[in-house]
């Protein structure tokens, strides 16, 4: 790995992918637009990643995490809005200038090649010694569980085992930056579990910037530092795992994230008995809200309309009656083994005569069969509220 002590001479240094040179890579996305046709792909999008950090674009399908990440790697052009590296604008540099080693989703390994020769390739082109590529080589093959297949060449591999082949030939580069689109996509569960520990492990060894693109929540919140949820092109919310869990700042950010996800339902202010509260839409749910919490409802979001959002293991449930619980029946168990999530109803709408229902989590002890009357609890610091029409955090 690195040698903190060991000076190289300049030119080793240059040559040399285990050198002690540590690459700065701080990049800046300034109000990026990018278009195919009249489609915008990816809007007004302004980001800052700072060295050594790992940041995860996380998103459903199509929302732009990919064609960002093309943009970055110099592989698409933005029509407008500029990209820093390290201070430097590199929007003209070609690909092979940004320093960048990239791993997608549709691997390209040299047919002819064996899998040692497919993961030695970049270092070969840069003349590293053989002694240090067979050390580097060997040691991403034992990291990725790809030992015994050195040998073999591409065609005789499974779709999980090229991917492999792909991730190990950019762990053996140290470029300033990584980005990986979906790298572990072809994987089984079991090795992409070892591999996203060992991609964590080493980006926090190798201290490289790292861009990962994934749309599993789960992948996200484990390997980032900040996760970057987007959206339709648009950059909903960047933060840590936790901020983006806890925190949401929109409506879309609020629905993605979690699973079971936060329950969101249409609430309105109203009175009763002389005392401003939150009334849950065509449902008999009124919910206290402190002083400090009304005063940050403004006017504009009150005439939009709010949602409510609270996430299933912040509703406390017994089933025996308490003062200040809200009654309601028990619509649907799901056990689970380690939690059980139930679906509670709360109303039925009057349109669509659809029932209002709201989920909460439980410990699988928690006794309670369909039709059931539970009493419930909502926490007021773990409740959301949000701008109905501009689908942004008001509370
Ligand atoms: P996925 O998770 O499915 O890979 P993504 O979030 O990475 O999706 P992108 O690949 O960035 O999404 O695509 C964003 C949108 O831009 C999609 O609707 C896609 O069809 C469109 N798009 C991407 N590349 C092109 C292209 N070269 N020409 C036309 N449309 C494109």
């Amino acid at each position: 790995m690195v040698r903190i002590n060991q000076k190289p001479p300049r030119n080793e240094m240059e040559r040399c992918p285990d050198s002690i040179v540590k690459k700065m890579a701080h990049i800046k996305l300034e109000n990026i637009l990018k278009r195919f046709g009249d489609f915008v792909a990816v809007r007004d999008f302004n980001l800052e990643i700072q060295d050594k950090e790992f940041v995860v674009f996380l998103g459903p399908s199509g929302c732009g995490k990919t064609t960002t990440l093309r943009l970055i790697a110099g592989l698409e052009h933005p029509e407008a809005g500029d990209i820093f590296i390290e201070g430097r604008r590199v929007n003209d540099l070609s690909p092979a200038d940004r320093d960048i080693a990239f791993v997608f989703q549709f691997y390209a390994l040299y047919p002819h090649l064996t899998v040692y020769d497919n993961i030695a390739f970049p270092l070969k082109a840069v003349k590293v010694s053989k002694s240090e590529i067979d050390t580097q080589v060997k040691r991403v093959a034992e990291i990725l569980q790809i030992s015994d297949m050195l040998g073999r060449k591409p065609s005789v591999l499974s779709g999980g085992e090229m991917q492999r082949v792909a991730l190990g030939r950019a762990m053996v580069r140290q470029p300033k930056v990584y980005l990986l689109d979906e790298p572990m996509a072809n994987l089984d569960a079991k090795i992409r579990v070892d591999t996203r520990a060992e991609i964590k492990r080493l980006q926090h060894d190798i201290g490289a910037t790292t861009i990962f693109v994934t749309h599993d929540q789960v992948e996200a919140m484990s390997l980032a530092d900040r996760i970057a949820v987007i959206h339709h092109g648009v950059l909903q919310q960047i933060g840590t795992p936790y901020e983006v869990y806890n925190r949401p700042e929109s409506l879309f950010v609020a629905g993605f994230m979690g699973m079971p996800t936060m329950n969101l339902l249409d609430a309105e202010l109203t009175a009763r008995d002389g005392v401003s509260v939150l009334r849950l839409s065509h449902t008999d749910v009124y919910l206290p809200l402190s002083p400090e919490r009304q005063a940050t409802i403004n006017a504009t979001a009150q005439e939009n309309g709010l949602v409510f959002g609270i996430r299933p293991e912040h509703i406390t449930a017994v089933n025996q009656p308490e003062a200040q619980k809200i009654a309601a029946d028990v619509h649907l168990v799901e056990p689970l083994g380690a939690v059980n999530i139930l679906d509670i109803r709360l109303g039925t709408h009057p349109e669509t005569q659809e029932p209002i229902l709201l989920r909460v989590r439980t410990h699988p002890t928690f006794r309670v069969a369909i039709g059931d009357t539970i009493w419930l609890d909502f926490s007021e610091t773990e409740m959301h509220l949000f701008d109905r029409k501009t689908e942004r955090v008001v509370s």
